[in-house]
């Protein structure tokens, strides 16, 4: 029986990218397993997939009575439903140590890199398998668009040198190029309605018993945003209302000028004040240098709650 391999809700290009090139190297390794992904494809993982000739994984949002293995997430706050009906074969992660459990033991691939790809091209280097070219090309996208072009704080030398060994394997000389052109399909920000883009990256967090939702988006200008910024907040609001959340953040990250500004609603803006150490102005504030949700944002949220 086939196992299951995805990444997290509201999938990225290292989840949707990491699914498709962890069960290649299972397969490879004599293990079945299928590529799958728990929500819609984004503009930018599209570019990518399109780019290099691949579909994306098949949805499924259900896991129960199945055998999995989790890419680029480890919290049950961004699992499917019925993941502790699952059984958790292995985990393979850039991210801090989540809650969820298993009842037997598993393979965990845990490392503190910029991308769950680049973890991937090192299992694929342990156990000598060759990558195909074209899903080289895609695992050093998803490496490009995680570490947002090496300028992110979580990038490290393993990344970047993964990016450059896979470039060589897809044959493609000026990675950096194309990983720019990601980014303006990224920025592409008015085909979408403002609830789709708070979506588009965002992910909750349990933190002291509240619900905390922090979205992101990318973008090579922030100017895109000046003229929408209070219908971003209506459907921040919503978002925040629906889903009993406590706050609901939204990092308007410029990978240009480095920094982000984040938006904030929140039932206690104080602690956000405090965590950051600024003051909010029109539940906004620039935060400059911020760029990577896990490393700037969320570690000093979770010391506040
Ligand atoms: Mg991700
Ligand atoms: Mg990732
Ligand atoms: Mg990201």
């Amino acid at each position: 029986m086939s196992s299951y391999i995805f990444g997290h809700t509201t999938p990225d290009s290292d989840s949707i990218v990491g699914a498709i090139s962890l069960s290649y190297l299972k397969n490879q390794l004599g293990e079945e397993t299928t590529p799958t992904r728990q929500g819609e494809v984004n503009p930018e993982t599209a570019f990518i997939l399109n780019k290099f000739g691949y579909e994306a994984p098949e949805l499924k949002t259900s896991y129960a009575g199945e055998d999995v293995y989790l890419i680029d997430f480890m919290e049950s706050s961004q699992s499917p439903e019925d993941i502790n009906e699952a059984n958790i074969l292995g985990i393979v992660d850039h991210h801090k140590l989540g809650d969820l459990k298993t009842a037997a033991p598993l393979e965990m691939w845990v490392r503190p890199v910029g991308c769950s790809n680049t973890i991937v091209k090192q299992m694929f280097d342990y156990h000598g398998i060759e990558i195909p070219k074209e899903l080289a090309g895609m695992m050093m996208c998803a490496i490009l668009s995680d570490t947002v072009i090496f300028k992110s704080p979580t990038c490290t030398k393993e990344d970047t040198k993964a990016c450059k060994e896979l470039a060589a394997i897809a044959g493609v000389e000026d990675y950096k190029a194309l990983g720019m052109e990601m980014f303006i399909v990224k920025s592409d920000v008015l085909s979408a309605t403002k609830r789709e883009l708070v979506l588009r990256d965002f992910k909750d967090f349990e933190m002291g018993g509240n619900k905390i939702g922090v979205g992101q988006l990318e973008v090579v200008d922030l100017s895109v945003f000046d003229e929408m910024k209070q219908e971003l907040f209506e459907a921040m609001s919503e978002l925040k209302a629906e889903g009993e959340r406590h706050s609901v953040l939204l990092l308007l990250t410029d990978i240009m000028q480095e920094g982000s500004q984040l938006l904030v609603l929140s039932n206690e803006a104080d602690k956000i004040n405090h965590a950051f150490e600024v003051t909010l102005e029109d539940k906004q504030v620039w935060l400059p240098k911020v760029m990577s949700r896990k490393k700037q944002i969320i570690p000093f949220l979770e010391k506040q709650f």
